[in-house]
């Protein structure tokens, strides 16, 4: 058989313990045999990023400004503990805060749904992507105690020493007060990302605040995104015959959970913090979703939502069998190799990402999966297996399908 050509490399970002054991396997049996598989490949394992003082990172997200769409595995975000056992010189950043810092994206999750693994909600029957807006809000926000009785003022002191001040509140006796903000700039590039998703992806878009209560800050939030849609997106939703839908949050949680499914919900950032854990789990697993980071500019970058599985990585440097679940990081790998067919008009691989992930959900159905779907699925005969074996499996669905 001979193998799929790529034109334009994909960004391959390797990253750390479990997961990038799970890359390598994936490459050679899934990848490799069927595609002539063009990455420029960055090695964002701890130790690389250590020793290139994090240049590494930066440099992978340049070139996937450079081209377009990038692949990346699970990364160790380094807090004192890890600091201590790979010895490094500083407690680096995370990666994904990095990347996205430089290519000022949105994070879309979803799930992947197959049969036997139901979700918790029974009218669910097509993925909920969620979007959430990575900026600002309660994260960025400054917070005061307030000991006892005074008054509390928001100030605005312009450029030109002009002052506008509002009362937050009259304290008679001790409480908290927080001072929170956002930009008009990143909301709008929140936007954009969303709608050019939408459109990518054929799905509608829900955005929800609390209006009502917040009539300046969350309106705000609101009128940008009417604004944005109206002047640059309408006319291509109309044509896709998709649509924009606003609504206030309570009500959106009431209808997404009546909902089927199938549209991208887009969350401001706290609301997208709590609802994406929901949403993951209603689902049934984190093992199961995707993520893409989408740039207002039009760039991509595919990952699994999930870590790097620390657990499971000790018992495999231990010498034990572990049987860890490679469906989010394939169909990163998926993802990103029907982006760049479609970007470079190359039908066979948009072609081979599906067959990868149908036989992928496919091995899953007939009963062979690794052993956290085991526990929560409602299929009867069911065979355990280790992460090598199940990536065989499919390996085998795969073959049948490519032929
Ligand atoms: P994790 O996602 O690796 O694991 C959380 C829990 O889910 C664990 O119980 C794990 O066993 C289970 N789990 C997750 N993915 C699984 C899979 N594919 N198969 C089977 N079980 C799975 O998160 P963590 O343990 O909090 O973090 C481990 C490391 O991952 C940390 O160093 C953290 O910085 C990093 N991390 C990276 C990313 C990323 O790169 N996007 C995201 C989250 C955490």
């Amino acid at each position: 058989m001979e193998k799929i050509r790529m034109m334009t490399p994909l960004v391959e970002m390797d990253g750390d313990e479990m997961t990038r054991i799970l890359w390598k396997m994936i490459k050679e049996e899934l990848l490799l045999p069927f595609v002539d598989l063009k990455t420029e490949y960055y090695d964002l394992g701890l130790e690389k990023r250590d020793e290139t003082n994090d240049q590494i990172t930066i440099d992978a997200a340049e070139a996937t400004k450079k081209y377009g769409v990038a692949v990346k595995c699970a990364t160790i975000t380094p807090n004192a503990a890890r600091v201590e056992e790979y010895h490094l010189k500083e407690m680096w950043k995370s990666p994904n805060g990095t990347i996205r810092a430089i290519l000022d994206g949105t994070v879309f999750r979803a799930p992947i749904i197959v049969k036997g693994i139901e979700p918790y909600v029974k009218t669910w029957k097509k993925p909920i992507t969620l979007a959430r807006h990575a900026y600002g809000d309660v994260y960025k926000a400054s917070e005061m105690q307030i000991p006892g009785p005074g008054k509390v003022e928001l100030v605005y002191t312009a450029e030109d020493g002009s002052k506008s001040a509002v009362t937050v509140h009259e304290f008679k006796g001790p409480g908290v007060v927080q001072g929170m903000h956002n930009l008009d700039a990143s909301i709008e590039s929140f936007a954009r990302s969303c709608f050019t998703y939408a459109l990518a992806t054929k799905q509608d878009v829900w955005f929800a605040t609390k209006d009502t209560i917040s009539k300046k800050y969350d309106h705000h939030f609101k009128d940008i995104f009417q604004e944005i849609f109206e002047k640059e997106y309408k006319e291509q939703f109309d044509a896709a015959d998709i649509t924009y839908f606003y609504t206030l949050i309570d009500d959106a949680v009431a209808r997404v959970v009546k909902s089927e499914g199938g549209f991208i919900w887009a969350c401001k950032n706290y609301d997208g913090d709590v609802m994406s854990d929901l949403v993951a789990t209603a689902f049934g697993s984190l093992a199961m979703m995707t993520s893409v980071l989408v740039s207002p500019h039009g760039y991509y970058e595919y990952e699994a939502a999930h870590g790097t599985v620390q657990r499971h990585y000790y018992q495999h440097l231990a010498g034990k069998e572990t049987s860890t679940n490679p469906m989010a990081t394939i169909f990163a790998w998926s993802g990103a190799l029907r982006k760049r067919g479609e970007l470079d008009q190359i039908p066979e691989l948009m072609q081979f990402a599906d067959c990868l992930e149908k036989a992928s959900v496919k091995t899953i159905e007939s009963g062979r999966m690794t052993k956290d779907l085991a526990l929560i699925t409602e299929l009867t005969d069911v065979k355990v297996l280790n992460s090598a074996a199940f990536i065989q499996e499919i390996r085998k669905e795969l073959e049948a399908l490519m032929a």
